[in-house]
């Protein structure tokens, strides 16, 4: 690039942005555009950054989806006259967030980095400088005039991820999130190295960005256990307004095969309710009809959510929820990988 790189970070709250109150010991959120105070290392990058906030941050704790509105929102009236964004969230429910941001922009050719920390960015420890220099540094990654990423990742502790592949599965520990299904985009060591196969590549798409932010959250998750009862899965026949299930199922999508069980597929489904399979398991992929225990799904007409992670599944049937779509459509979509998001 002929230029430098014109970055934008768009906080919205958590851990990385927060300090200590003293009188009360909890944490709490920081006027943002002192960022460049707070880590002056961020001036010797070969970029210009500017800061956007959010006026009251929040926990990710409680983000929704007018928060995801307001975060794309941000990003699509800024596209043009920035080259990369790096978004500032919770970590602790950045992986639904990031996959929602995902699915609302369609021929994205600009890379969109989310990240957080697990320690605030003033803590001596903190995990916060290396996960924004990094990600700051994805975002200005250009090859001549084109940019390397081209898709929402979530870089942590090292890793780019593709961010709907994404899982947290650590409070504690630096390293948070994990991609059981999808290898890290790029890593950073010495070097900054791009796993540049594993990209997407959007140049097939069209060459506008087109921006969705219709979404519906009428939906619910139902986990399956062993002794679940009747009576509890029944209860979700009962919420008014309901659209989506999302079921996590055992290992490759099994079911119980009890008629109580199997009826109530039927009758959510006679109610109009899309029905979405996706495994409790980390890793590995359902594969329906695989077992007489999944077999019983597919007939009914479940939609198999193949390798999806359920943050992803969730934000995935918010997005086509709200696209108002034939059964057909839904469940063909669905299936389909939109955003690099499921193994076709
Ligand atoms: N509770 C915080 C949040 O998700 C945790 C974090 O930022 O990592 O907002």
């Amino acid at each position: 690039m002929t230029r430098k790189p014109e970055i934008l970070i768009v906080y919205t709250g958590g851990t990385i942005g927060m300090v200590k109150d003293y009188q009360t010991g909890a944490l709490k959120a920081f006027d943002f555009s002192q960022i460049l105070e707070k880590i002056p290392e961020l001036k010797l990058l070969n970029c210009n950054i500017s800061t956007i906030s959010f006026e009251e941050p929040i926990d990710s704790s409680n983000m929704n989806i007018d928060y995801y509105v307001n975060i794309a929102e941000i990003i699509a009236n800024n596209y043009e006259k920035f080259d990369g964004f790096v978004v500032l969230t919770g970590s602790d429910t950045m992986s639904y967030t990031s996959s929602a941001i995902s699915f609302m922009f369609e021929n994205l050719k600009k890379p969109v980095i989310f990240t957080g920390s697990q320690l605030p960015i003033g803590h001596l420890r903190t995990d916060a400088k290396e996960n924004l220099i990094t990600s700051i540094e994805i975002a200005s990654a250009y090859n001549e005039e084109e940019p390397i990423v081209k898709e929402v990742g979530l870089y942590f502790e090292y890793k780019l991820y593709r961010a709907n592949r994404t899982t947290k599965i650590n409070a504690e520990q630096f390293e948070a999130f994990t991609s059981m299904n999808y290898p890290p985009i790029a890593e950073s060591g010495v070097h900054l190295n791009f796993n540049h196969h594993l990209l997407l590549d959007p140049s097939k798409n069209g060459d506008k960005l087109i921006f969705r932010k219709n979404l519906d959250n009428n939906i619910a998750i139902l986990k399956l256990f062993p002794g679940i009862t009747e009576k509890v899965v029944r209860a979700y026949l009962s919420i008014p307004g309901l659209k989506g299930l999302i079921i996590e199922t055992y290992g490759a999508g099994n079911a119980p095969t009890k008629e109580w069980f199997l009826m109530f597929l039927k009758d959510c489904i006679a109610q109009g309710v899309f029905i979405v399979n996706v495994t409790q398991c980390a890793g590995g992929s359902v594969i329906l009809g695989h077992y007489e225990t999944s077999s019983a799904l597919k007939s009914l007409g479940v939609i198999d959510g193949k390798d999806i992670t359920t943050e992803t599944a969730v934000a995935k049937m918010m997005y086509l929820l709200g696209e108002k779509l034939s059964k057909e459509d839904f469940k063909r979509y669905f299936e389909t990988s939109l955003r690099g998001e499921i193994t076709n």
